[in-house]
């Protein structure tokens, strides 16, 4: 393959400056990059003028395809008033009316918006909101500073996230930064870990979670989860009813309800957040990733007015919300998040993934009778497919064959962008995709999970 000059020297400037996010840079080193200069709708562009579908949603952030024109739009007219301003002593427009927005259309019981930029640090308000919500509201409850979240939970790279997640590959080594946390096992039923059966084991995963939230509720702070769907695991989907029953008990044991829809939220699920597939209201919910349908770095905090009210007091009773980041707020994300809310309305984006997932779901079913595939997971627009060596024993694969990457790479060669997990594949499309871009996804998908598990280096 040829590569023009431009190319070439952006690869060369890459490899020498660069230093690329959860990549071997060693291996990195030895490839041209590829390089991303433009994006059309569910297409991504490389400097070579090659297109490529966007099978990951730009890592699940792109909502309604890219350059769409209303947000675009948005962008270049809060431009024309202002950048940035700051939320520390000052408001503007697209934060207030963004709040708004956003509390409409929450979980009911939601009232009051908390602004921070990425996901991580949307989990990371919630934590220190839940342990000064205590101290403030029930300084006698006990000392509540410790958090329960399930194994193989992700919620973020920050420290505070990576306390209350469980990926042992991407955390173990920091273990030592780590505040203590108390966890069980995730409702994973390909995997179960009580080698049980759903539903004729009448979701017994609850009850470990029970015991805990009885037994430490003195020291429980709040229960920290991903609503339906663990994303970065592997897009493990819990049974429906297993976040309404976590919900009863952390009400019933006095522990508040965290909420990570920073992979679910804005229409992911087909419907506007996960938590509301099983009308649940967390105490507290975080919210990025699609917040801004993928333009610009935006996250937030939501919770009840009972958790903010025990946040006043006079100045001097020091009750105040000691936190805030430079960019908190900021009117551009802002104002195309209010725009990409906007494009949910009027092009009726909820039933579209709604019906469109169901087409989704037709086009995997063949790929189910693969020798290789042991488990097929689909959440509306969140799909992982779970690759094993062998169907009969779900062993799987030693991550060192990478069979994840291979499959991804025949994609690419193939013309389509997909980022596995481990061995699970992963496949989030933009909500806006269309049905026949949906067809070819899966199509490619499918040739090159046969023509990677085929080779035989990668499944004897
Ligand atoms: C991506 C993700 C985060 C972290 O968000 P960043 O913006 O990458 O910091 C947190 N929680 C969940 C569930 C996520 O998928």
């Amino acid at each position: 393959m040829t590569t023009s000059s431009k190319t070439a020297r952006l690869a060369a400037w890459d490899h020498a400056y660069l230093w690329h996010p959860f990549t071997q840079m060693q291996e990195w080193e030895q490839d041209v990059p590829l390089i991303i200069e433009k994006g059309k709708g569910s297409y991504l562009i490389d400097t070579e003028g090659r297109k490529y579908l966007d099978g990951t949603s730009s890592i699940w952030v792109n909502l309604h395809g890219h350059r769409h024109p209303q947000l675009d739009r948005a962008l270049t007219a809060q431009l024309r008033n202002i950048a940035h301003s700051t939320l520390l002593g000052l408001s503007n427009p697209p934060a207030i009316r963004l709040a708004r927005e956003l509390i409409r259309l929450a979980p009911k019981g939601l009232q009051r918006v908390f602004y921070s930029d990425n996901g991580s640090t949307a989990v990371e308000v919630a934590l220190k909101m839940a342990v000064q919500y205590w101290q403030q509201q029930h300084p006698t409850a006990g000392p509540k500073h410790s958090f329960l979240h399930l194994k193989l939970a992700y919620h973020g790279d920050t420290v505070g996230a990576v306390s209350v997640g469980n990926i042992e590959l991407f955390h173990a080594r920091f273990k030592a930064l780590l505040f203590p946390t108390l966890e069980v096992d995730p409702p994973y039923c390909y995997r179960c870990p009580l080698s049980l059966t759903y539903p004729s084991c009448g979701m017994a995963c609850i009850d470990p979670l029970e015991t805990i939230l009885k037994t430490r509720q003195r020291e429980l702070a709040g229960v920290i989860l991903e609503p339906l769907v663990q994303a970065a695991a592997g897009m493990i989907t819990a049974p429906h009813g297993y976040l309404k029953r976590v919900r009863d008990l952390c009400t019933r044991y006095h522990v508040l309800l965290i909420a990570d829809e920073v992979a679910t939220g804005f229409g992911r699920t087909g419907k506007m957040f996960a938590c509301q597939h099983e009308g649940v209201t967390p105490d507290l919910m975080a919210i990025s990733k699609g917040l801004t349908g993928g333009y610009m770095p935006l996250a937030a905090t939501l919770t009840t007015e009972e958790i903010y009210r025990a946040f006043l007091g006079r100045y001097e009773d020091w009750k105040t919300f000691f936190h805030g980041h430079s960019y908190t707020g900021n009117p551009l994300g802002c104002a195309v998040a209010l725009a990409n809310l906007e494009v949910f309305r009027r092009e009726k984006t909820l039933p579209q993934v709604r019906k469109h997932s169901r087409l989704l779901a037709r086009l995997l079913r063949p790929l189910v009778s693969l020798t290789h595939v042991g488990d097929i997971r689909q959440c509306g627009f969140m799909v992982g497919i779970e690759l094993v060596q062998d169907r009969q024993t779900r062993s799987p694969y030693p991550l060192e064959l990478r069979i994840g990457h291979r499959v991804a790479q025949a994609c690419r060669a193939a013309g389509l962008l997909l980022r596995p997990l481990g061995n699970i594949l992963v496949l989030v499309p933009s909500l806006s995709v269309r049905p026949r871009e949906l067809t070819k996804m899966v199509a490619i998908l499918h040739r090159a999970i046969v023509q990677a598990t085929e080779d035989r280096s990668a499944s004897s």
